[in-house]
Formats: structure tokens, sequence, C-alpha cells
């Protein structure tokens, strides 16, 4: 029986979210998106007219393909907590049940039970500002966003997960050490979620007896590092310092990994931060 792997978090073809799905396709899983809702119709109308084509390229030569891609905002569990600006946003318009528990429930109607489950997705409106100068705002929508989003979708996607199951996020180094730069509370959001994964981890595998672990990745020039400022700076650094010094790191090298995660070769892996970073994280002072 093939796979049924859900993932949140693509919107274009340069993301950890994209590699993944392209792991997980070659692995001859079928993947369902969840795709932000103000960033679905550019990404359906970039998908539709062949920019992603080349991208698509399986090893095979077929294409990847989406059985479904289902509008979400993981910052919002259901209806009634979005609230009216946001309901009304035209950026919204058109679209329906793209809260988390809706999303679930479309899903499970649509696909039944599924066996992966994926969140690559962060949001933090003030990351460009230090901790610092942070606002309560801020610091709580970076953690809505890329902490309890998480925490949400493994509540309502854990029952119509199959059993040996596995749900996989990507977390980042500054939730451990100081990198200076990563602010707005996402530092802290990571740490969050570094920790839950560990308490989920627990608590589903009792539940469901699924699998729940996070992958620390390296830097990565996607659209979300773009927006923090000094990504071309980390990715130099990690260029000259990681011991696998001079290596680019590739998006795929996270996607292989999150389908190992999420295959039974890794079944005795659960409540992991597992670092794909070309060893950076192991580096206590550059040379
Ligand atoms: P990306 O831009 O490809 O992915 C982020 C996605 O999150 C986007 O598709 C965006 O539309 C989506 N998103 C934002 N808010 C959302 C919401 N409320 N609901 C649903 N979707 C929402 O960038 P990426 O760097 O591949 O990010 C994926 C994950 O990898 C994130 O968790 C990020 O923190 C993590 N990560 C990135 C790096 C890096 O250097 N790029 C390093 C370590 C970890």
């Amino acid at each position: 029986r093939g796979k049924k792997a859900f993932v949140a978090g693509v919107a274009d073809d340069n993301g950890f979210g994209w590699a993944i799905s392209k792991a997980l396709s070659e692995a001859g899983a079928e993947v369902i998106l969840g795709t932000w809702v103000p960033a679905l119709n550019i990404f359906e109308t970039s998908y539709r007219r062949g920019k992603f084509d080349e991208s698509r390229k399986l090893s095979d030569g077929s294409m990847m393909t989406f059985s479904k891609i289902y509008p979400m905002d993981a910052v919002f569990d259901a209806m009634d907590d979005v609230p009216e600006d946001i309901a009304t946003n035209k950026r919204y318009a058109g679209n329906e049940k793209w809260t988390v528990s809706e999303v679930a429930k479309c899903v499970e109607e649509d696909f039944g039970k599924i066996d992966v489950l994926v969140h690559s997705l962060a949001n933090g409106p003030e990351v460009a500002k230090p901790l610092l100068e942070t606002s309560r705002k801020g610091y709580l929508a970076a953690i809505s966003a890329s902490s309890y989003s998480n925490v949400s979708m493994i509540q309502h996607f854990g029952p119509l997960m199959n059993k040996g199951g596995a749900a996989i996020s990507l977390t980042y180094l500054a939730s451990e050490q100081i990198i200076p730069g990563y602010g707005g509370g996402m530092s802290s959001a990571k740490a969050a979620l570094e920790s839950d994964t560990r308490v989920l981890a627990y608590e589903a595998g009792r539940k469901w007896g699924i699998r729940v672990n996070t992958i620390s990745a390296g830097p990565l020039g996607s659209r979300a590092a773009k927006a923090i400022g000094f990504i071309d700076k980390m990715i130099n650094y990690s260029l000259s310092n990681a011991p696998l010094k001079e290596k680019p790191l590739e998006a795929i090298e996270i996607g292989n990994t999150a389908a190992f995660l999420c295959s039974p070769l890794a079944s005795g892996i659960t409540g992991a931060t597992i670092y794909v970073d070309n060893g950076l994280n192991a580096m206590g002072l550059a040379e």
C-alpha cells in the first residue's frame, strides 16, 4: 500500500516543504498539500503555467504531482477563531474550510487515513527585531504561527493517522545557541517546537502509535529565510565553518532525511531533533 502524506508549508519550489514533498514522492508516497491561503493563488497559477516543471522532475522521468492542494492557515484552529479582518480579507476571499480542524476533516473525507504529517512553516512578523525590541504581540504571533501550529496539526491530524505513522517539523539552531539576527521571538518559537517534539512524541506515541521528530536544518535561501535579511551571511558562515567545509547544503538533503524519518527505517526514532546542517551545530568555535 502506498503511503499518504500531508505536507503543510509549500508555496514555491525553493523551500524545505517542496524538497520534502519531492523526497516523499521519490519514495512512492502520495503527497497532499496545505498551502497558506494568501500564497495559494500565486502558487497554483505558477504551477499551472509550468513554472515548477523543471523542479517537479523525479529520477524515473515522471513528474511529481499533488493529489490535492488545500488552502490552510495554521494560525487558526476553527472558524470561530478567525477575526473579522481576516474573514473579510480579499486574499482569503473565495476560499473556505482553511482552519486546521477543517482541513483535517476535509483530508479525512477525501483521502481517509494518512501516514505522514509534515509541518514546514513558520512566521514571525518581528523576526528582524532583536528580542529586546520585540513586542508581546510579535512574540506571541511567532509562537502561534511557528510552534502552536505544529501542536494544532498533530492534535487534529493525529486521529486520522495510521499506527506507525510519523510527523515531522523543521527547526533551527537558534533555539539553543545565540544566533544574532534571528529575532522577534523566533528563537523562542523554535525552542518551544523542539520541546513540544519530545512531549508530543510521548503523548501521540501513546495515543495513536505515531512518531514525532524535528529536523534542525542548516541555512537555506528560501523565501521565508530571505525575509529575515541575513541568510546570505549565514550560508557563507556555514560554508566556511561547518565540518563539511565548502559543501553547499541542498534542500533535498533535508527532504531525504525527512523521508527516512517518516519511513519504517526510522521506526525506533521519536522525540528527536536531528541535525541536517553539514555538522555546523557541533562546532564550538570558528577555526
Ligand atoms: P518557505 O518560505 O519555503 O516555507 C515557509 C512556508 O510557511 C511558506 O510556504 C508560507 O506560505 C508558510 N506559512 C507561513 N505562515 C503560515 C500559516 N499561518 N499557515 C500556513 N502556512 C504558513 O521557507 P523554509 O525556509 O523552507 O521554511 C520551512 C521551515 O523550515 C520553517 O519552519 C523554517 O523555520 C524552517 N527552517 C528554515 C531554515 C532556512 O534557513 N531556510 C533553517 C532552519 C529551519
